[in-house]
């Protein structure tokens, strides 16, 4: 008898499981194409990123001006989207703000906009010389001092999901969120153990379009700019770990670069780079409203 209820029971479990799993897989998949976006221009206020090499802007401006520039592009030519800033001005949002910022406006696609910079090297360089030692011992050495070089050689685009050792803090905000997510507050429950599995699944879902937006991106700069591009790569990183959505950080281009700083600074140049990534978004909001 108790056996048998045991897998009444179990059979229940399983068809309340199979049919949560259902429901939330058809919530997700209802919520079709893309109606809100999230622009995260990097860094901003006290926080330049990385610094101007010869020229005036650091990666906080020219961010921001690439991030303006997309959303005018945005809300002249796809009037259904909706443009949400974490940022409009010079100033730092914490990570957990431009978090805040994306959930609470339940967005569809996170885009977060950066300028890479290489670490330079150093080289030792002779200096003169001067004397050391007193008496019969003195004598001349060569003094050497540190000459710091930044210029690279490194250049063009390159675009990051998010890495798998960060999913734990994204599956979390997915919990935290998850409402926003399913469309059916109250669903998921943490302690649940099919929760964990459907958050898997939701990152997996976010992670494959992140992916497939991200490598949109990468072909359009190469399209649009002929610049070169190191395609998509996975990263740890704690701006894309905290948003319920799919979402990508894109470098624009090399600041310690001679011409990739010249190009990062003209309006020409920030002109393609902000067109390139409006194609990629409108080619994935076509691909997701199909
Ligand atoms: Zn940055």
């Amino acid at each position: 008898m108790g056996r048998t209820i045991n897998l009444k029971m179990l059979c229940c479990i399983v068809m309340l499981l199979a049919g949560m799993l259902g429901s939330c897989q058809q919530g997700y998949a209802q919520k079709k194409g893309v109606k809100k976006i999230v622009l995260d221009a990097g860094h901003g206020g006290r926080d330049p990123g990385a610094r101007r090499f010869r020229l005036i802007k650091d990666e906080k401006d020219i961010a921001l001006d690439v991030v303006l520039k997309l959303g005018k592009l945005l809300n002249d030519s796809l009037k259904d989207v909706e443009v949400i800033y974490t940022r409009k001005h010079d100033f730092y949002p914490e990570l957990k703000e431009r978090h805040a910022i994306a959930n609470n406006a339940n967005a569809d696609l996170f885009v977060s906009i950066h300028v890479n910079a290489t670490a330079g090297t150093r080289t030792k360089v002779q200096n003169g010389y001067k004397y050391v030692g007193k008496g019969s011992k003195r004598r001349k050495v060569p003094v050497y001092t540190t000459v710091v070089n930044r210029e690279t050689k490194a250049t063009g685009t390159e675009t990051y999901i998010l890495g798998l050792h960060r999913t734990s803090q994204k599956e979390k905000a997915i919990e935290e969120f998850g409402d926003n997510v399913t469309e059916e507050p109250g669903l998921l429950d943490e302690n649940d153990p099919m929760t964990q599995i459907l958050v898997a699944q939701y990152t997996q879902a976010f992670q494959n379009k992140s992916i497939s937006f991200g490598d949109k991106v990468e072909k359009s700069f190469v399209k649009v700019t002929g610049r070169k591009s190191a395609g998509v790569k996975q990263k740890g990183l704690e701006v894309l770990a905290g948003s319920a959505m799919p979402g990508v950080l894109i470098e624009l281009g090399f600041i310690n670069n001679v011409e990739d700083e010249i190009y990062l600074n003209s309006e020409e140049g920030q002109h393609q780079l902000a067109y390139a990534i409006f194609r990629a978004i409108r080619e994935y909001k076509a691909e997701l409203s199909r």
